[in-house]
């Protein structure tokens, strides 16, 4: 049996992953799972999976797991999700919380030499070479994303070494305004924002998806996760969502993977990497039933979030850490009302404008800049 820790399994990677390990439940057990503000989720996850560990937002919620499950250790708040990221007794340690703040319990994990199934992409942009510095100290480590695009190229290139690689081509559904243009967009609201054609996520990445954003942080992502440098890395539009991206090698070959939209396979993929197995939760994809699969370019003079990613990634050091919280900020206020979609783009153009770069020697300067750029951004376009 290999014990698993869900970081955000009251979300919506997490509750996949639940889904895939009750496909498996012969092979896989719930060690630890956190939550941060849906409580009756995260009981009804308790009392069908029975896990050793549960974390929670904050402490009163902690106290009253406390008083209805004495047998279980209970944690709390970003301490707690650190443990929960440090448990000795974990295989795997599933990283599905949303935003910068997964960065901490990924750290834990990785000094434990876990393997970490890696969905908060936000963690390898924002400290990305900080990672990367880590796991050369601790070479048992590994990471595995669960992330559709990189779970795509990572498939695609087994068997082969990082330089046969020509191009990493990561594709995109385009989101829910492709073929708008900037007038069409200036008023949009935050319920068309909501809607995207393919993908069922949560609100935080869905809003990326409708900027490209988030298509920016994969670029990041990628670089990261896999070191090709910025200029073999390419974005291609691909509104079917079937081919979930591409691997072009030095001999013209590509290799892409192929399947229906959904992350069961990549979260499971996660934990049976190198083995590929069945499991009834995994839907088949019907070739004869497929129409077309075209591409295009991103219209880049309207979605700005794929440009304005390349830039924070070519400059590195402490500007990817600023574009991802800049935006986190910004996606935030859009939800909240308080600014308008185009002025996501303008957030984090401006910030990263003001930001003076500096070497990532610590955890701490990562934190340091995260913070600051919040604050930046609040002051700056927070009013109401
Ligand atoms: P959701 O918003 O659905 O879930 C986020 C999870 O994190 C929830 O369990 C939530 O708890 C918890 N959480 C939120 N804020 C905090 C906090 N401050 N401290 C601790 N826990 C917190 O997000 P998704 O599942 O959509 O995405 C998770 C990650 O996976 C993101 O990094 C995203 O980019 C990435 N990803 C997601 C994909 C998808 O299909 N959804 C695809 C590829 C990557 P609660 O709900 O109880 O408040
Ligand atoms: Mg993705």
């Amino acid at each position: 049996m290999k014990k698993i820790t869900i970081l955000g399994s009251t979300g919506s990677i997490g509750t996949n992953a639940l889904k895939v390990i009750e496909g498996k439940s012969n092979q896989f057990e719930v060690l630890a799972i956190s939550g941060y503000s849906n409580l009756n989720l995260l009981l009804e996850q308790i009392e069908k999976f029975d896990p050793k560990y549960i974390c929670i937002g904050d402490e009163s919620k902690a106290n009253l797991l406390k008083s209805k499950y004495p047998d279980k250790e209970i944690y709390f708040g970003d301490e707690g999700l650190k443990a929960m990221g440090a448990l000795d007794e974990a295989d795997i340690v599933l990283t599905a919380i949303s935003g910068a703040v997964g960065i901490e319990a990924t750290v834990e994990a990785i000094k434990k030499e876990k393997r970490i199934a890696l969905a908060n992409k936000e963690t390898m942009v924002a400290a990305g070479e900080y990672i990367n510095k880590l796991l050369k100290k601790y070479p048992k480590a590994e990471i595995i994303p669960v992330d559709s695009e990189h779970s795509a190229l990572f498939q695609s290139m087994q068997g082969s070494r990082k330089e046969e690689v020509q191009t990493l081509i990561i594709t995109a559904s385009g989101g829910t305004f492709r073929g708008k243009t900037l007038e069409e967009l200036k008023d949009v609201t935050v319920e068309q924002a909501l809607k995207h054609p393919n993908w069922s996520m949560g609100k935080k990445i869905t809003i990326d998806s409708s900027t490209l954003v988030n298509k920016g942080l994969e670029v990041i992502e990628a670089h990261m996760l896999f070191g090709i440098d910025y200029e073999n890395i390419e974005v291609l539009v691909h509104p079917q969502s079937i081919i979930h991206s591409m691997v072009e090698f030095k001999d013209s070959s590509i290799i892409a993977q192929i399947g229906v939209p959904d992350m069961k396979l990549p979260i499971q993929y996660s934990f049976t990497y190198p083995s590929r197995e069945s499991n009834i939760v995994l839907e088949r994809l019907n070739l004869k039933k497929l129409k077309e699969l075209t591409f295009s370019q991103v219209d880049n003079e309207v979605f700005k979030g794929v440009q304005l990613a390349f830039e924070a990634g070519k400059t590195g050091k402490t500007m990817p850490c600023v574009f991802n919280s800049a935006n986190e900020i910004a996606v935030e206020l859009f939800l909240k009302g308080k600014i308008k979609f185009l002025e996501i783009y303008e957030i984090i153009e401006e910030a990263m404008k003001s930001h003076q770069i500096e070497e990532i020697e610590s955890l701490e300067i990562i934190k340091k800049v995260d913070k600051e750029t919040r604050k930046w951004v609040y002051e700056n376009y927070g009013r109401n």
